[in-house]
């Protein structure tokens, strides 16, 4: 048995697979095609073979961020979407999240807001949610109502908004307040599917916290008393720091947040 991946069904051709460092990426499977969304970050291993255990079908990848454990596996895929706004990171930082590998980025497909994917009988809709980094974007598979949301909201523990990818909390703000709204516009009944499962469920560190409307509702309601001032985040103790400064956490209701200080606004 392996030991690595833990697979969970989530709906018919729908499955999420979690690596045992709590990396989660997801198969969606159409009646022609397969997309696999995120890969997970397992060195020393390929991904493909597991998938394949779930479906036979052509396959596709759908990149929410360019972390590397979101894109690590990008290169046992042919054909890979992911938004070109990740280019606005500076390569150096690009460089780092390929880790051990030479990824060719540059050959993803670009994604926008309103895109479609048909994968036969089951579609993703792409939104961006600019702020975790440029090029986040979140996908709604609509007959089932999904929504995989990558990094963009967190994933039922907090958001990373202090790593040097992020943009200030004044130009999250409003990506939070799109995708709410898109959220309903799209009926509002959805269960949010994060790239961290594992910090939502079974998570032996959190209480159980899964993403929702209701989490989203929160965050937006926290990055506001933050940039208003009305809030400011207590020492963080987040142990990935990749600059001098020391970054803050803050939280209100179900939502929490890592940022830093000097990334609340945009400089004018
Ligand atoms: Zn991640
Ligand atoms: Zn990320």
């Amino acid at each position: 048995m392996d030991t690595e991946f833990c697979v969970l069904r989530i709906e018919t051709g729908v499955y999420s697979v979690t690596n045992s460092s709590g990396h989660t990426f997801y198969i969606v499977e159409g009646d022609e095609r397969a997309a696999v969304i995120d890969t997970g970050c397992t060195h020393g291993r390929s991904i493909l073979p597991i998938i394949r255990q779930y479906t036979q079908k052509p396959l596709l990848l759908i990149i929410t961020h360019a972390h590397s454990d979101h894109i690590y596996h990008m290169d046992e895929f042919d054909e890979v979407y992911m938004s070109h706004r990740e280019f606005e990171l500076p390569e150096s930082f690009l460089q780092m999240m390929m880790e051990d590998k030479q990824l060719n980025l540059r050959s993803a497909k670009d994604v926008r807001t309103g895109d479609l994917i048909g994968l036969g009988g089951k579609t993703l809709e792409v939104l961006e949610v600019p702020g975790h980094t440029p090029g986040s974007i979140v996908l709604l598979e609509k007959q089932n109502h999904l929504l995989f949301t990558g990094d963009a909201i967190g994933s039922g523990n907090d958001v990373w908004m202090q790593w040097p990818s992020a943009l200030p909390l004044d130009q999250y703000y409003p990506s939070l307040l799109q995708l709410l709204k898109w959220c309903v516009a799209h009926g509002g009944r959805m269960k949010l599917l994060g790239g961290h499962s594992r910090q939502c469920f079974g998570s032996h560190l959190l209480p159980y916290n899964p993403l929702s409307l209701g989490w989203l509702c929160d965050l937006i309601d926290l990055v506001d008393q933050v940039l208003q001032g009305k809030m400011i985040g207590q020492p963080s103790d987040v142990d990935i720091i990749l600059e001098p400064e020391p970054p803050l956490c803050a939280s209100y209701g179900r939502a929490m947040m890592q940022y830093m200080p000097s990334r609340v606004y945009t400089d004018k």
